[in-house]
């Protein structure tokens, strides 16, 4: 495998995993809004609040919270009440992956190119 494919490769899988990741946080944040009215919560927990699951309050694994993998390996469960997570956010984090990795090729491919 030469430099390039490599360079690539690694850019591409980055980032797709932080294009998910951003999506995936931004999809949690919305979700939580809905817990704004409830006591304890304000802007800054339902950002930094660790995730969990909404039907049984356990938390999530940091294992599943990688974006796709996550939810694959999950089996789109939660593993400790086995509620069945929405399709929703696998959708989310494979679409906005994709366009995010796909950008960032398209924005170094040149650049690579002549460095390498
Ligand atoms: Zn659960």
């Amino acid at each position: 495998m030469d430099k390039l494919t490599i360079a690539i490769t690694l850019i591409g899988v980055a980032s797709f995993f932080l294009g998910g990741s951003l999506a995936s946080f931004t999809v949690l944040c919305i979700d939580r809004m809905k817990f704004l009215s409830t006591d304890g919560w304000s802007l800054r927990t339902v950002a930094l609040k660790p995730s969990f699951c909404e039907s049984c309050g356990h938390s999530i694994s940091p294992f599943f919270l990688v974006p796709v993998l996550g939810y694959l390996v999950s089996r789109a469960k939660c593993s400790h009440c086995g509620v069945r997570i929405p399709a929703k956010h696998f959708v989310i984090e494979l679409l906005s992956g994709t366009a995010a990795s796909s950008l960032a090729l398209y924005l170094v491919y040149d650049q690579i190119k002549t460095f390498l």
